[in-house]
């Protein structure tokens, strides 16, 4: 059964009648620019072809119900503020109260979830959820919300309503990607632009591997972080980190005495600077040529912003020594997956060399598939 099938296969289960319609939006992986978003930089994702789809109708009593394959209990709720439902729920609720927050008058609707994003792997399970949710109540309430203000209104049901503090990168990324192109996104002013991202033309490839390594201490870390960035934007009298060019970087880590503060700012600083670098080598059609700047990326996460593992460095490694033209981690860290530039015909050959490592550590086996970058949420 496809994920669209299985969809509609739980809404006739869960109410008994056919939905009004289905509404799909992809997960994600970043290609470069990591934790760039909260400091206003930028980021370069492209759109899975994995997807969450939310089939929906009417709601008879004008409350929400929402159900999904992937979680036992069912929710349901009123309207509701901040807090008052949790767990999973919340990121549906959370888009429900965003929504309405925003002055949007938000039709009650049953709701019934299938996904084949991987939950809590980096690949933004929790964004495809919201953004299918959201792209469904849109439609169906005939909202006039434009395109660029969506991305927010999802991150508000995130931050504030299910608690995470996460930055603007994965809702504009299943909102706005588009099949073949990479997003190159300003997280301070939301322009975006759509780079070409045709591997296949280059006889290239993406290999994502899941390290499926255990997801520890990651929301404290992921503040810890944040707070990092905050102090070292402070100290520089500077908005944000997105305000120091790799120019003025030695002048600025000269004025930071801290050597925490130190590293995570060089990461941040360098890190927008590989941004900028690859989209001017994606815009010139040299593909191949971004793989070293996807290594140094994947150095300053590990080096200066600690915020990789041992099976997400031994998963690089090995790709690396198989041969890839790039590879680094992508998504927020502590675990997660790792994206590796290879020749079209080395993905299996990648696959067993990362799979080989992993059994020589004696870590549970990695999981590897090809990503080819896929369209943003939509109805379908
Ligand atoms: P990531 O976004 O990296 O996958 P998060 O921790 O941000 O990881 O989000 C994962 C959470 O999102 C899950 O624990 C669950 O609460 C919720 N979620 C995502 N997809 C689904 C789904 N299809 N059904 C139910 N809950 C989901
Ligand atoms: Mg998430």
């Amino acid at each position: 059964m496809s994920i669209s099938e299985e969809a509609v296969a739980a809404f006739r289960t869960a109410y008994g009648t056919e939905p009004a319609g289905l509404w799909a939006a992809p997960g994600r992986v970043n290609l470069i620019g990591e934790h760039t978003d909260y400091n206003d930089g930028f980021v370069l994702p492209f759109a899975l072809p994995q997807r969450t789809v939310a089939a929906v109708g009417p709601s008879p009593d004008g409350t929400w119900s929402v159900c999904s394959t992937l979680a036992a209990e069912p929710v349901a709720f009123g309207t509701t503020e901040p807090g008052e439902v949790t767990g999973w729920g919340a990121y549906v609720a959370g888009v429900v109260w965003a929504l309405q927050d925003a002055g949007y008058t938000v039709p009650a609707v049953r709701i019934a979830i299938a996904s084949d994003v991987p939950f809590g792997s980096g690949l933004s399970s929790s964004a495809a959820l919201e953004s299918a949710v959201l792209t469904a109540l849109i439609d169906l309430g005939g909202l006039d919300v434009p395109l660029e203000r969506r991305p927010a209104i999802a991150q508000r049901a995130e931050n504030l309503y299910v608690g995470a503090p996460t930055g603007i990168l994965d809702q504009s990324a299943s909102i706005r990607c588009e099949a073949g192109k990479a997003l190159f996104l300003d997280c301070r002013s939301y322009a975006i632009e759509q780079i070409p991202f045709d591997l296949a033309a280059a006889g290239l490839a993406i290999l994502v591997i899941n390290s499926n390594a255990p997801h520890q201490h990651v929301d404290g870390e992921y503040g810890a972080r944040r707070k990092s960035c905050e102090e070292s934007a402070a100290v520089l009298g500077v908005t944000a980190l997105r305000d120091v060019g790799v120019d003025e970087l030695p002048a600025a880590l000269d004025r930071l005495g801290d050597e925490v503060l130190r590293k995570r700012t060089r990461h941040i600083v360098t890190e927008n600077q590989r941004v900028l670098d690859t989209v001017a080598l994606l815009r010139a059609g040299s593909v191949r040529e971004i793989g070293p700047l996807l290594t140094a990326s994947h150095a300053s996460m590990r080096d200066d912003f600690e915020i990789t593992v041992e099976r997400v460095d031994v998963a690089v490694e090995s790709a690396l020594a198989a041969g890839a033209y790039g590879a680094r981690m992508t998504g927020g860290g502590f675990g997660g997956c790792v994206l590796a530039l290879i020749d079209a015909d080395r993905a299996d050959a990648t696959a067993a060399a990362v799979a080989g490592a992993y059994a020589e550590k004696g870590f549970e086996a990695p999981t590897s598939w090809l990503a080819v970058a896929g369209p943003g949420a939509t109805r379908i």
